[in-house]
């Protein structure tokens, strides 16, 4: 019997009468009294400011009757509690932070201080404020299949109701600075063996579970040997500079204070929980108000909405990919994993065959079970006769970029495809209006432009144009959404959103080099400024081929001046030498040569200028020409489809805040030439 089906059954005598302030819980009282935690008018239980309220008082409540144990578990079949609820705290800043976060930690210490057994049974997404709930229990009961984590860091904060001081006394403490300094989760088996549950069971045994931790019967490891060591400031001390140097890696203090604040707090008063409660709460509220911390939630709303820009059934059960190569292969596997049926053609048998090893190979890393990576490769058939054409619901062309292949493909599709069949382009840089002639209905045709690697870049632009349906490019959007990707809805402009604005910092960067700037000092500044990768390397790795296809088409299709690219840079990708996919590009992978992944002192402003401010240009030029609907989704856009600094929120809201944009693109374009010259649509910018 699962979760829901307990509650189902529980007769409604039961369910004992709550108070009628409470909207989010359900409560069953007796011997061992049951709270499930099952928050109003949604799918997904948070912990609220009205969640924590009513607990508070239920708590009382419960005080008062005296059971023997208390259990609280989650009546959502998706998990325990996805975390805190972002949108009540997004806007809190100062002295209210403060009063909120104590306010809560008020009603955890009341649950931790309960005078009988507390008990958390936890399934699912227990992450966040969800786990810290749990933590004020006694004991912790997973489910086979629980997902433990404080995600805090991805949005520039640290756990902030008592995850900080409770995980660390739990378990290992160097084990729980290390989930909450990356952000990573711990499922089931790695929760139990962590001690973050106490025991791991199948459904079918949480009462014996739940009966055995009533009667204290339930054996809880304490933190080791580490733990004890841990207490004293000179241990706490050098673990803490380890923490420092290797947070300094992947989140510079600079741009991300939240991993030194939490990494500060532990060091300072890891030996005192009640301290370290106390500084926890500063410390959350003082990142709460930092540009970092704000940003990146912002970056989180972004994703919820493109996400709802995919709302509704897609209709899609089948999908047909033509062209198995780098593409094709990974739209194909992506879409198999996440359920579709998938049938992939080629006109040559040596795609298909790597294509399936492409599959295994990513299903491998986004570690799935063989049961589950077994039904992926079965929903993904390889189709060298393309038999598949006739069933699909979907067609994604991903045939070479050229115009003319593209066009016979969709030519003989025109009596195949089955009625209310969608056909979609892959493309990345040839004009969708130029296509639609030779495409069987224009109305069922559309972009469906993936980013590379598939599985590791959650964006798909959809690409509309004159004649495309609404409904297709509804269906489209949902069917991104329905793969577990993020759908930016653009339209048919050069480059779309995401090239038209990477262009002018890869070409700037090719200018660079021809100018005899190192590579290094040109990737180093990129890094400087935030960006993931620097753009010589970013080169490498999207191929120096297919950067100079977008660089042709981008100069060929914009009415404005665009970067010259050196001719070198032809001859390396006319010998072969294309970038990391060939061992050798502009650095060369085959001697062991690697671009650094880490800035180095203080970068020249020019370089960052010169890279990054025609980025956000191009945005402007983007808004102007309506290619999409406006600031945030554009930033949604960049930061999903690139990888664009999130602490900064994207290319529109750095512009924003640094202001003058314009009159700095003014300047670089009386230094350097005409392609700085600043878009018309600064004016309606600010
Ligand atoms: P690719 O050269 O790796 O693969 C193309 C495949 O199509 C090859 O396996 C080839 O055998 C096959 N093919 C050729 N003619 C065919 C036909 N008539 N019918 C069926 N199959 C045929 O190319 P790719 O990099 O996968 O690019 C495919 C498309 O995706 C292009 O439109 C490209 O612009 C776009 N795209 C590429 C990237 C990227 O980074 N590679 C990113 C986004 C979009």
């Amino acid at each position: 019997m699962d979760v829901l089906e307990q509650i189902a059954r529980k007769p409604v005598s039961e369910v004992t009468p709550k108070p009628p302030e409470v909207e989010n819980w359900r409560y069953a009282s007796g011997d061992i009294a049951q709270l499930w935690l099952d928050c109003a008018d949604t799918g997904t239980n948070v912990i609220s400011e009205a969640v924590l309220r009513e607990l508070d008082t239920l708590l009382d409540q419960i005080k008062g009757e005296q059971p023997r144990a208390l259990v609280i578990r989650s009546a959502k079949a998706g998990g325990f509690a996805a975390g805190a609820d972002i949108d009540g705290f997004a806007d809190l800043r100062g002295d209210n932070a403060v009063q909120m976060l104590e306010q809560g930690h008020a009603v955890l210490d009341k649950l931790a201080a309960l005078p009988f057994t507390t008990i958390s049974v936890v399934h699912g997404n227990t992450l966040g404020g969800g786990l810290e709930l749990a933590l004020a229990c006694d004991h912790r009961i997973g489910l086979e299949g629980v997902k433990t984590g404080f995600p805090e860091i991805q949005l520039g904060l640290h756990p902030g109701l008592g995850g900080t001081f409770r995980l660390t006394r739990l378990i290992d403490p160097v084990a729980a600075m290390q989930m909450m300094l990356t952000g990573g989760s711990a499922h089931d088996r790695k929760a139990r063996k962590l001690g973050i549950v106490d025991a791991l069971v199948p459904e079918r045994h949480v009462e014996a579970a739940i009966c055995a931790a009533a009667a204290g019967k339930l054996d809880q490891e304490s933190g080791g040997l580490r733990a004890s060591a841990m207490r004293t400031r000179a241990a706490r001390s050098l673990a803490a500079t380890r923490m420092r140097s290797e947070s300094e890696k992947k989140a510079p203090n600079q741009h991300y204070p939240a991993p030194y604040a939490l990494i500060n707090l532990w060091e300072d008063h890891g030996g005192d929980p009640k301290e370290m409660q106390k500084a926890e709460i500063a410390s959350f509220a003082s990142l709460l108000d930092s540009a970092t911390a704000q940003n990146l939630i912002r970056v989180f709303f972004l994703r919820r909405k493109l996400k709802s820009d995919g709302k509704g059934d897609d209709g899609i059960d089948h999908v047909h990919v033509i062209g198995a190569g780098a593409m094709g292969a990974e739209i194909a596997a992506w879409s198999a994993m996440q359920g579709k049926r998938v049938t992939l053609e080629d006109v040559a048998l040596e795609p298909l065959g790597k294509a399936v090893k492409r599959a295994a190979a990513i299903y491998d890393k986004k570690h799935l079970s063989g049961v589950d990576a077994r039904d992926a490769l079965d929903r993904m058939m390889p189709d060298p006769d393309g038999l598949g054409r006739a069933r699909a619901d979907l067609i994604i062309e991903a045939a070479p970029e050229k115009q003319d292949i593209k066009e016979k493909i969709y030519a003989s599709l025109a009596d195949v495809m089955k009625p209310g069949a969608i056909l979609a382009s892959n493309t990345s840089s040839l004009r969708l209006t130029d296509l639609i002639a030779a495409t069987p209905d224009a109305g069922r045709f559309a972009g469906l432009h993936f980013f590379n690697p598939v599985s590791q870049i959650p964006l798909i632009e959809v690409v509309s144009h004159d004649q495309a349906e609404t409904r297709t490019l509804d269906r489209l959007a949902a069917f991104a959404a329905s793969i577990d990707r993020l759908p930016a809805r653009v339209t048919d402009y050069p480059g779309f959103v995401v090239n038209r604005i990477l262009g002018p910092y890869l070409m700037e960067a090719m200018v660079m080099l021809e100018e005899g700037k190192k590579k290094e000092e040109i990737d180093r500044a990129a890094l400087a400024f935030g960006m993931p990768m620097g753009p010589v390397a970013l080169a490498d790795q999207v191929g120096l081929d297919i950067c100079l296809e977008v660089a042709r088409s981008l100069r060929k299709n914009l009415d404005r001046p665009m970067a010259e690219t050196p001719d070198w840079l032809e001859d390396m990708v006319n010998e072969g030498r294309t970038g990391r996919k060939s061992g050798r590009g502009i650095y060369d992978y085959d001697k062991g040569e690697d671009p650094p992944n880490l800035p180095d002192g203080d970068p020249p402003e020019n370089i960052i200028d010169r890279l990054i401010l025609p980025m956000c240009d191009a945005g402007v030029e983007c808004l102007r020409k309506g290619v999409v609907k406006d600031v945030d989704a554009l930033d949604a856009a960049v930061i999903f489809g690139t990888g664009w600094a999130p602490f900064r929120g994207g290319p529109m809201h750095y512009a924003k805040v640094r202001r003058n944009v314009a009159r700095r693109l003014e300047a670089l374009a009386s230094e350097h030439g005409d392609r700085f010259a600043p878009d018309a649509g600064w004016s309606s910018f600010g």
